[in-house]
């Protein structure tokens, strides 16, 4: 790396353009982005937004901030035919660039459709934050016909040779570095041919050459595109006050270090909060899983995905922080319903969500919803599940849960039994069984049609139906291990 300058140009110029030492073939490392001055005609004046200590802007006392010039970063690939380019006054309207050395057909971006959608939308993320918009629809298609519409343009595509433009680079911005001062309607360039067909690079690139037309400097910090820095390969602008440098520190331009967030903060202002849509699309709401079913979501954001939460009935089980965004349910869940979100969070902290509700176990209304799993199947609480006769079906004598399909071995009166969990006081139990309540809140399919399932302090509440008493020390209400057993389930011979 050496700063070279251009001999003939005024000094007060500062016409010195950061130049690669050798070539791309030469060097393992990747072309860097690029950058060189601007002629003090095509500069624009505008103040730098005063930055406190902790580098955040700080408006001066009664200074409205003015507009920006545009809020339109336009991405040209160059199709079809290739890009125009003219020699003259920077003007991304009608095509004119003070980087180009001639007038130069710059050849189409030369990778996939698929490459250039991921680089738009990285560059989108990219700038998410911020109140501008990031388009690949020319705003201007015909550079003669008076177009009026602002925007800065970023040709990406072709080489530095494509405009004559004589130093190895991976991309090139017009910049004065007298004042870092914004420069409206400029033509930048990510040198694709340069770069290779890396997102990442592509996007670092026209992330980095667009803000150095918004009079942003480079900076010695690896995750913000500001960087020369390539590791690591994700950049976005980060909100740190940071060294300006290439290789090593040195005083930044026009200010004492940098803030890339707070810089176009304070020319753009933020963009209005965009929590991520989610769409959970696995499984479908309603339907019976098994254990350890897949929860799999659609998730998109403008910023960014920080985190992807798996929360069931409740509790946090898994989290994500990339994608794909899928998961495993706990394969301890109980059989019946549960209720399964997808949280998603933002990197500015926006929370979206999705949830589903699901039931372990074919959903049924009745006994006879069952009979095409089993004659011994019948139906608890919306769901089949193995039922009297079944090996671990409910009402099957047990010594311990791992005997039982549904996980689940009661005790009461000196008897075992496999249970399934209902709603206390609920109809949810086929016939034979009720739903005794087991002293903790929860309800289990007992045999029987009078009882409670240790829940003695129910005795004598007004309208109750008569306790059977239960000896001390013959109970245990609930079940210690709720693990599931797979027990293939009996299927009728034709
Ligand atoms: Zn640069």
């Amino acid at each position: 790396m050496n700063l070279s300058c251009p001999i003939g140009k005024p000094a007060w110029l500062a016409a010195c353009a950061l130049v690669l030492a050798g070539t791309q073939e030469a060097h393992a490392e990747p072309p860097r982005p690029e950058r060189m001055p601007i002629g003090p005609d095509q500069a624009s004046f505008r103040p730098r937004p005063l930055l406190g200590v902790d580098g955040t802007a700080i408006a001066a006392p009664g200074v409205l901030p003015a507009p920006p010039p545009s809020r339109l970063i336009f991405l040209n690939d160059c199709k079809p035919g290739g890009c125009q380019i003219y020699v003259g006054s920077e003007d991304s309207r009608r095509n004119r660039s003070t980087v180009a050395r001639r007038t130069s057909l710059v050849p189409e971006f030369p990778y996939t459709q698929g490459i250039w959608d991921a680089t738009l939308a990285c560059v989108r993320e990219t700038y998410a934050r911020f109140d501008i918009q990031v388009t690949d629809v020319d705003p201007c298609p015909d550079p003669n016909a008076g177009c009026t519409t602002p925007h800065w343009e970023v040709v990406v595509a072709g080489e530095p040779a494509s405009i004559s433009y004589p130093n190895p680079a991976g991309g090139v911005s017009p910049f004065d570095f007298r004042d870092c001062s914004i420069i409206e309607n400029s033509i930048t360039y990510a040198f694709a041919e340069v770069l290779g067909s890396s997102v990442d690079r592509l996007c670092w690139t026209i992330a980095q050459e667009t803000a150095h037309s918004f009079g942003l400097d480079h900076e010695l910090l690896g995750a913000d595109p500001m960087t020369y820095l390539s590791s690591p390969s994700k950049k976005r602008f980060q909100d740190v006050l940071a060294d300006c440098g290439e290789d090593t520190v040195r005083d930044c331009y026009c200010r004492t270090k940098q803030n890339s967030v707070q810089e176009i903060l304070a020319i753009f202002g933020a963009a209005p909060p965009s929590p991520p849509t989610v769409d959970v699309t696995a499984p479908v709401s309603g339907t019976a899983v098994e254990p350890g079913f897949v929860v799999a979501a659609d998730i998109e954001d403008t910023q960014g995905i920080a985190q992807v939460d798996l929360i069931v009935d409740g509790q946090v089980t898994l989290t994500l922080n990339s994608p794909p965004f899928a998961f495993n349910a706990p394969p301890s869940l109980p059989p019946g319903g549960h209720h399964v979100e997808i949280r998603a969070t933002d990197l500015l902290g926006a929370v979206g969500s999705d949830t589903v509700d699901v039931l372990i176990g074919e959903p049924c209304d009745r006994p006879g919803d069952c009979s095409s799993l089993g004659e011994t199947y019948t139906c608890v609480g919306g769901r089949c599940v193995p039922g009297p006769g079944a090996p671990g079906g409910l009402g099957e004598p047990c010594n311990g849960a791992i005997e039982c399909v549904s996980g689940l071995c009661a005790t009461k009166d000196m008897e075992n039994h496999c249970a399934e969990p209902c709603s206390p006081g609920s109809d949810q139990c086929p016939g034979g069984f009720q739903c005794l309540d087991d002293g903790a809140g929860s309800g289990l399919c007992w045999p029987g049609t009078t009882g409670c399932l240790g829940c003695s302090t129910h005795a004598g509440a007004a309208g109750a139906t008569p306790i059977v008493p239960i000896g001390a020390g013959l109970v245990i209400g609930a079940i210690l291990i709720r693990r599931r057993r797979r027990v293939p389930a009996p299927r009728k011979t034709p």
